[in-house]
């Protein structure tokens, strides 16, 4: 049984960025102000987050790795919300099965903290007491121990740092209220924002001044088809190589190749030749209407009405750079 939960966390986890991606939401989601991230070896060796948010109750520490634990039900309207990535308590459940993991956490109404140790889904011994500030630190080492050959398949620890920084980088951008810092162990931070920046600063300090400057800012709230959309674009991207697209919906980074597409015909039109926009876009859509079968790695995203919405979102996009070019 251990065998075939191996092979499912691996479906789920592919690589230290998907990780973070999931540690990410996690401490978005635990209300954090401030996360910092520790790296070494790409993720491979050390995939360290660090959060000020709510942590996790001591009596919670035992099942927390458990498939299908999530303290996040209550919250949910009704069960369309919950289907709607697909999956839920899987994340730190799945870690636990290709990765050593310890978890340390204290919350507001506990005198100390908590530090616990996990294989398999299972709590390896009790929670030690531990002093601590109020948030969770979640440690994960040697990412793959127990799959050597999904590790030999993986890129170079450059390459991997590199998924990670993206990663951060565009979570940085949606949430200005949070303060994100990313280094290398021992390092300088790579990469670091203040909590309550705006989307463009920090779209400055990240991807560069070239590309702040160019931004263009809109939304646009559809009634007909029930989605609102926040833009921050560029017409062209002077620093890039290729073109840098930011997809939130509904807050979780997804990838949608329907709308890339449809970006890519606009941009064709008024892009000088070998210039690469930067586009940020957050979508917010009724739960109900994303697709429930997505897989958690397949992050590619269906939703009612794409057609329709997306030829919308064209037109506001289209509208937009035919105005900065009269
Ligand atoms: P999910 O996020 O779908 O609930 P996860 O496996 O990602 O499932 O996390 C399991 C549970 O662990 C969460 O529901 C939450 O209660 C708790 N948790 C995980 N990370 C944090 C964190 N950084 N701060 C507070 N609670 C956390
Ligand atoms: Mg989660």
């Amino acid at each position: 049984e251990v065998v075939v939960n191996r092979i499912a966390a691996g479906e789920i986890i592919q690589r230290p960025a998907n990780a973070l991606k999931e540690l990410l939401e996690n401490s978005l989601d635990a209300k954090s102000s401030h996360i910092q991230v520790n790296v070494k070896s790409g993720g491979l060796k050390l995939l360290q987050i660090q959060d000020n948010g709510t942590g996790i109750r001591k009596e919670d520490l035992s099942i927390v790795c458990e498939r299908f634990t999530t303290s996040k039900l209550s919250k949910f309207e009704d069960l369309t919300e919950i289907a709607t990535f697909g999956f839920r308590g899987e994340a730190l459940a799945s870690i636990s099965h290709v990765a050593h993991l310890s978890i340390q956490t204290k919350t507001a109404s506990e005198r100390c903290g908590y530090k616990a140790t996990y294989a398999d889904g299972k709590l390896l011994a009790p929670p030690k007491p531990c002093a601590g500030n109020q948030g969770t630190i979640i440690t994960i080492e040697d990412l793959f121990y127990t799959m050597p050959q999904r590790r030999q398949a993986l890129k170079s620890p450059a390459e991997e740092f590199q998924k990670i920084s993206d990663v951060l980088a565009k979570y940085a951008v949606h949430n200005p209220q949070v303060g994100f810092v990313l280094r290398k162990q021992g390092e300088q931070p790579s990469l670091k924002t203040q909590a309550c920046s705006s989307r463009t600063e920090n779209i400055r300090g990240i991807y560069g001044a070239a590309v702040a400057k160019e931004l263009m800012e809109f939304s646009h709230k559809d009634e007909m088809f029930k989605f609102e959309l926040e833009c921050l674009l560029t017409q062209v991207n002077y620093s890039a190589k290729k073109s840098t697209l930011l997809l939130f919906i509904n807050h979780r980074l997804v990838e949608s190749s329907a709308l890339k597409t449809a970006l890519d015909t606009v941009y064709a039109t008024y892009l000088p030749r070998g210039q690469h926009p930067f586009v940020y876009m957050s979508l917010m859509l009724p739960p109900q209407n994303l697709d429930v079968n997505v897989h958690p790695t397949k992050h590619e995203v269906h939703f009612l009405y794409q057609d329709e919405i997306i030829e919308r979102i064209k037109q506001q996009v289209e509208a937009k750079l035919l105005g900065s070019n009269a």
